[in-house]
């Protein structure tokens, strides 16, 4: 007798391919298996929970969506809000608070891998088969073909959707070479490159690596951003240098750093006017951290420290050369991919019916501060409404 029960396949054990699973297991007429490459499920977004699991952002809808360059993942973000992903959590049982920048993340104590527990405990209850070890290296309509080692696994689907991830970290899985899949499919890829990256710079001391600049301004190509920013061995780091990965991938080389953000450069001139004292002196009255002061000196020549008016204008607009982004593999997300063209709002490839790409597998861009993952959530669980209206 045939049986009744439709399959979906999901290849890819991410945040995305896990929330489509999460959702198509509450139509008990699906039979849902989830299968990943690597040995374990979930690395980077057990990554991305070092230093902090930031699983949303508390924004409104309206500027929440506003991060996001494409209108597909916009969309997916209003039907699957940061106010979904807060009752998902709370619906596996992890409750949540909001940080003072508006990050949402699990309750303190709750580890990163407590929520993974929690996720993966609810989809075994709801029937959802994980497999791990098994990476999908073909499929034709009706059937993924799996390799676990020397074997391979021909799985017949309903639905397939895939979930591969971007190409770094290539430790927890999100390798990219999934790309040769769709090799003779017809369908478009873009380039990875990466986003949300650190920023290598030219003639760069080292010894400056270590420090932070807090409340600290960076703009690049008039775009500016603001908060706390890392000083390496190499360059910068952190969340307002990452938001601007963009603009280095479109060939800017040069940035410019405010160490007083909060002063107007007259305000500075009159403070400077009144103050009695040594240029460091002045530097640690106005509470430039020494970090700043350091980098300071060390990028300005001797006669800009000693001149007052290129003094203070350093404070205010210190520029630096950039050579480049840091590797690809080290990015916090990577852009490229499935072409965004290649599919509908529904997630659904245009071209293969009942084939769905999710998540950072795909052409999108967005700043962290828990937006990557929130897009991820998004497109799985919109994929899934797609196949649950069928
Ligand atoms: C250091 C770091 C910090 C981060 N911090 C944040 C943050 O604070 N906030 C935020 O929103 N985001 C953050 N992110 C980004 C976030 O983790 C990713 O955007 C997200 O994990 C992508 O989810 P995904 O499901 O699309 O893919 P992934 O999480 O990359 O999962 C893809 C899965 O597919 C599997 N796979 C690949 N190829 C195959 C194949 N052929 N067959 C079967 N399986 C395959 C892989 O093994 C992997 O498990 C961070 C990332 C990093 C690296």
């Amino acid at each position: 007798m045939e049986n009744p029960m439709k399959k979906v396949v999901i290849a890819g054990a991410g945040p995305a391919g896990l929330m489509a699973a999460h959702f198509l297991s509450k139509n008990k007429g699906l039979q849902v298996d989830v299968f990943d490459a690597n040995k374990a499920i979930a690395r980077k977004f057990l990554v991305a929970g070092h230093g902090g699991f930031n699983l949303t952002n508390a924004e409104t809808t309206d500027t929440f969506i506003e991060k996001y360059n494409h209108p597909f993942i916009k969309d997916a973000v209003r039907a699957f809000s940061n106010e979904a992903t807060i009752r998902w959590l709370s619906e596996i049982g992890v409750e949540t608070f909001v940080g003072s920048s508006g990050k949402v993340f699990p309750e303190k104590g709750i580890k990163p891998i407590q929520v993974l527990t929690k996720w993966t405990s609810y989809l075994e209850q709801q029937r959802v088969g994980i497999l791990t070890g098994h990476q999908l290296i073909d499929f034709n309509g009706k059937e993924a073909v799996f390799q676990n080692g020397e074997t391979t696994l021909n799985v017949a689907y309903d639905y397939l959707i895939l979930a591969f991830g971007g190409a770094s970290w290539k430790k927890t899985g999100s390798t990219g070479e999934w790309t040769s899949l769709f090799t003779g499919k017809g369908i478009q890829l873009v380039p990875f490159q990466a986003s949300n990256a650190g920023i290598v710079l030219s003639d760069w001391n080292p010894e400056l690596g270590g420090g932070v600049l807090k409340n600290t301004g960076i703009s690049i190509d008039g775009e500016y951003k603001f908060g706390e920013i890392e000083l390496t061995d190499y360059g910068l780091e952190g969340a307002p240098v990452y938001a601007l990965s963009k603009k280095v991938r479109e060939g800017a080389t040069e940035l410019v750093l405010n160490l007083k953000p909060v002063w107007t450069s007259q305000q500075l001139v009159e403070k400077y006017a009144a103050f009695k004292g040594s240029k460091t002196d002045f530097l640690n009255a106005i509470k430039v951290v020494k970090p700043a002061v350091k980098l300071l000196k060390n990028c300005l020549s001797r006669e800009d420290f000693t001149d007052d008016a290129r003094f203070l204008r350093a404070i205010h607009y210190l520029v630096l050369s950039m050579e480049s982004l840091r590797p690809l593999d080290e990015a916090i997300s990577t852009v490229g991919g499935i072409s965004m063209d290649e599919i509908t709002p529904s997630f659904e490839l245009n071209n293969y019916k009942n084939h769905y790409c999710i998540g950072e597998m795909l052409d999108w861009d967005a700043p962290t501060g828990g937006y990557l993952l929130q897009a991820c959530f998004a497109s799985g669980y919109v994929a899934a409404q797609s196949v649950l209206n069928q």
